[in-house]
């Protein structure tokens, strides 16, 4: 009997690929001649069952092209982007390297998808204008050059989620004290997912922007194995920390520039921006201390 749908698709999310050796007995590498047991040459790496070409190899060829079955294609990497981002992001920082191959170049391929789509989907409801930006100003330009290229601009904010990222789920129950490193590589799997729905915003409208905090709360849920409420909670406050930093920042920096000078002095101003990062970093400690009292709780 085969099992329900939602229960294979279970089993793939935790594990798509099998990658354990296929092949039995001794084989003897056509590329270099060296005899081994298992699927690859131990001295070059050519696949056992490479040899002549014949009508196993061209439908082999042809598979490799549509990529349906292989963890390096585009294909396998967008499915499992969308379906077990999370898993994803797990198996390969923790080691299990293979699920896919140069998550860097991946999102570099998906960015240019983006820049097309970008390109083709001019039309009146994309650009994004703030009434108060100011001409001139390095900072008017920033935020200038920011409104007009919004999918540049977010994808940068999303590196900015290292830090936040990094404390708020420090304790997690499933994958505890994630490395700086790691980190980076978290972001870069997630940058693939922030692309994607500024393409699909593109295409559908603006709404369609709710996919990535709803992607980043289904990818920390199944990376990190908090509760739906937990991770919730830890999520809103990792994307709204660093929505609040920038905001505080793009704040004083656009008062400073106009006449707020002349009403407030130096001391003022640099008081109240001081106040308003005190207020965002005690609202990420709250939430480290949260976990890390729970984590010791558990013990
Ligand atoms: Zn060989």
């Amino acid at each position: 009997m085969k099992e329900p749908l939602f229960k294979r698709f279970r089993a793939w999310q935790l594990n798509p690929f099998s990658f354990g050796s296929k092949s039995e007995g001794r084989h003897r590498c056509a590329n270099c001649g060296t005899s081994f047991d298992g699927d690859y040459c131990p001295g070059c790496g050519q696949k056992y069952s490479i040899g002549r070409v014949d009508w196993v190899a061209v439908k082999e060829d042809l598979f490799s092209i549509v990529g349906l079955t292989k963890p390096s294609s585009l294909i396998m990497y967008l499915a499992q982007v969308l379906a077990r981002p999370g898993y994803l992001i797990h198996d390969y920082i923790t080691g299990r390297r293979q699920v896919c191959s140069s998550p860097v170049g991946k999102l570099g391929a998906v960015a240019v998808g983006a820049v097309l789509v970008n390109n083709f989907t001019k039309h009146a409801d994309t650009s994004w204008t703030l009434p108060f930006i100011e001409q001139g100003g390095l900072f008017g330009k920033i935020l200038e050059w920011m409104t007009s290229n919004l999918d540049w601009a977010i994808l940068i904010q999303t590196f900015l989620l290292i830090f936040p990222t990094w404390l708020l789920f420090r304790y997690a129950p499933k994958f505890p004290r994630h490395t700086l490193p790691q980190g980076i590589y978290i972001q870069v799997f997630m940058s693939a997912l922030v692309l994607i729905g500024m393409m699909l915003s593109r295409l559908c409208g603006k709404w369609m922007l709710v996919f990535i905090p709803v992607y980043y709360f289904i990818a920390y849920h199944q990376l990190f194995g908090y509760s739906l409420w937990g991770t919730f909670w830890r999520t809103l406050l990792c994307l709204g920390s660093v929505f609040y930093f920038f905001g505080v920042v793009m704040m004083v920096c656009l008062r400073i520039s106009r006449e707020f000078w002349s009403v407030h002095t130096t001391w003022e101003i640099l008081s109240m921006f001081g106040a308003f990062l005190l207020l965002g970093a005690a609202a990420l400690w709250l939430g480290w201390w949260i976990g890390k009292r729970n984590a010791s709780a558990c013990r």
